[in-house]
């Protein structure tokens, strides 16, 4: 093999590598999902069938393939496996994949470490807050958690002491804004959503603070285009509950996923 051929041999075991590890945490973000809400353990017991308790084998463990090995319903009773679950494997590991864009070889800096630890929360924060109006202290806190400490190794391997006060700041800052509208508004808004702002703000920051800003201004733009359109539609009045952490997780996405391009479309109106 030459150089050329290792380096792209190298760039899809790399790959392939973040699929497997992407798909597991796919299949914690199930636990997650079905498990947080209800205050129960993450780590006990094993998945088992929730109506005839039948504990899954290993092989039926294995993210999204046990779905289809179980034939999308338990062996012990055969009740219908909520389709629910593959998705949520699916689109964690999509989401964690992504977190290492652009290509063609995996981008593994700290920045995109924060990143991945914000995928594996991402979509039981989001399916969560839809359901039941609130945020897990749990997974904003590892959240935040998370992202600091990437943020404090990314200062300690670069010296960069500026960039981490940066990034801080891009958390903590739009996180008192949104304190200060939890506290005087009173619908939509509230603590869960200011806990996962420092999360994201964090994450974003690592990329710069037009990141961040461009993760809050998209969040508030399809936040208020939504709100618009419950309110045209008649479905709800102002006085609606409407939870905003899903718009403040896709504003992460869409700005991090949109990168320079989305940032000049979505920052230029504002000059920054
Ligand atoms: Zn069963």
């Amino acid at each position: 093999m030459d150089t050329e051929q290792l380096t792209a041999f190298g760039n899809i075991l790399t790959w392939v590598t973040l699929l497997i590890l992407g798909a597991c945490f796919g299949s914690f973000a199930t636990v997650l999902e079905s498990r947080v809400p209800d205050g129960k353990s993450i780590v006990s017991p094993g998945s088992q069938c929730p109506n005839c308790h039948r504990e899954l084998r290993w092989n039926e463990n294995i993210p999204i393939v046990g779905y289809f090995l179980l034939g999308g319903k338990c062996k012990g009773c055969g009740l219908k496996i909520s389709s629910k679950y593959p998705l949520i494997e699916v689109t964690t590991a999509l989401l964690f994949l992504a977190s290492f864009t652009p290509g063609p070889a995996a981008q593994l800096g700290m920045p995109h470490l924060a990143t991945a630890a914000i995928a594996i929360v991402t979509v039981p924060l989001f399916l969560i807050d839809i359901k039941l109006y609130r945020l897990p202290n749990l997974l904003t806190y590892s959240a935040a958690i998370a992202a600091t400490i990437f943020a404090l190794s990314q200062a300690f391997i670069t010296g960069d002491w500026g960039m981490f006060l940066t990034s801080m700041l891009c958390g903590l800052i739009p996180a008192a804004l949104l304190f200060l509208i939890a506290v005087f508004s009173k619908n939509g808004m509230g603590l869960g959503d200011v806990k996962l702002v420092v999360s994201l703000g964090i994450a974003a920051g690592m990329f710069g603070p037009r990141a961040a800003i461009a993760t809050f201004v998209v969040a508030f733009l399809i936040g208020g285009l939504y709100s618009l359109g419950i309110l045209i539609t008649k479905k709800g009045n102002s006085k609606s509950a409407i939870p905003f952490g899903p718009f403040l997780l896709a504003g992460f996405w869409i700005s991090f996923l949109g990168g320079d391009f989305l940032q000049n479309v979505v920052l230029s109106p504002w000059s920054f």
